[in-house]
């Protein structure tokens, strides 16, 4: 598994609770969701209704469902979590619906998996608080119309684009999570080290903040790492230089960049003279499905400006062949 992945991973899972705050003013950064979310969750609340759908997008580990935590929390309401992959029929939702009390969060991860079918049971249970079942089979079925307890539903993707049309326009909050930058990473691992009851330096902090592709969950996973690092050593407060070397250990070099992205952009540099270059011709050369690279390496090279997408494929810009210390052909 990838140091550098923002995905959830075993080593992961004993902290994840404990690290994720509970109310917006101690959820760092996001200021404009943030904002917008403080502002809906007052009135929802001055009207006593339950807040709107809230659409939360963006790439893995950037805190979409904590903020739907955090959302039930600010409510003072029920926080019930699924998958879009976990429900495999329509009876599955209809079970979770049906048992809903009023005002509820309900929080679907990686709605755009839900199957088909499912997913259009959501639309009236959205928009009306209905639930449109089909009781008995062939001549004998017909359609029962139940209530639902007014709910909040937060979908969270990793892929707004894969969402079908119908079931975006449901929502009423749409919200993108951005990259983090170094100082508020920095501020989140020096949060965690204070859950885990440990010192840290500010530059070691800043300087795991850096290489930690914009992403929380990357930067409590490293700083989990150099950690056991530094308690071997037995530093009272974790250096700057045990970080580093302890980083370096890792393969996670200054940027945040693993072997598997060297391997893409040296990919791009020495073998297509930097590009421009198919996505289908990268992934044969580095032997990576084109969808992974896409929605995996990709946008934080692109962020970062590594790369730059064009109509005739991807450019490796000048950054990436300063950070390899290339010439530029
Ligand atoms: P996602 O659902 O987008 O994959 P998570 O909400 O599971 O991401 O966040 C991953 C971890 O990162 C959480 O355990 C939490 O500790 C931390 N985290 C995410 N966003 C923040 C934030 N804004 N402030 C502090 N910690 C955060």
């Amino acid at each position: 598994e990838r140091m550098v992945s923002g995905e959830l991973q075993i080593d992961d899972q004993d902290v994840e609770q404990s690290l994720r705050p509970s109310m917006l003013s101690q959820y760092i950064g996001q200021s404009k969701t943030k904002e917008n979310l403080s502002i809906f969750i007052e009135a929802a609340k001055m009207r006593e209704e339950s807040l709107d759908h809230v659409l939360l997008y963006g790439p893995p580990g950037l805190g979409k469902t904590t903020l739907a935590s955090i959302i039930a929390n600010e409510m003072g309401v029920q926080f019930r979590t699924t998958s879009g992959p976990a429900i495999e029929r329509a009876g599955d939702l209809a079970a979770i619906l049906s048992s809903l009390e009023a005002g509820d969060v309900l929080f679907i991860d990686e709605i755009h998996r839900l199957p088909r079918a499912v997913e259009e049971i959501l639309y009236p249970a959205m928009e009306d608080f209905v639930l449109d079942i089909v009781i008995g089979q062939g001549s004998e079925a017909r359609s029962v119309r139940l209530d639902l307890p007014p709910f909040t539903l937060v979908g969270a993707t990793t892929r707004a684009g894969l969402l079908s049309a119908p079931l975006r326009d449901r929502f009423g909050v749409l919200s993108r999570l951005e990259f983090y930058n170094v100082e508020e990473l920095s501020m989140i691992i020096k949060r965690t080290a204070d859950i885990f009851e440990i010192e840290i330096n500010h530059d070691a902090a800043d300087e795991i903040a850096s290489r930690s592709r914009g992403t929380p969950r990357i930067a409590n996973r490293l700083l989990k790492r150099v950690r056991d690092i530094a308690q071997v050593k037995q530093e009272p407060s974790i250096t700057f230089a045990t970080t580093q070397k302890a980083l370096s250990m890792l393969q996670v070099d200054v940027a945040g960049l693993d072997h598997i992205d060297h391997k893409y952009l040296l990919g791009i540099i020495d073998k297509f003279q930097g590009g421009p270059v198919g996505l289908d011709t990268i992934s044969a050369t580095i032997g990576e499905e084109s969808q992974t690279i896409e929605d995996v390496y990709e946008p934080f090279l692109l962020q970062q400006g590594f790369i730059q997408r064009t109509p005739r494929g991807r450019v490796a810009t000048l950054r990436a062949y300063e950070h390899f210390d290339r010439e530029v052909q």
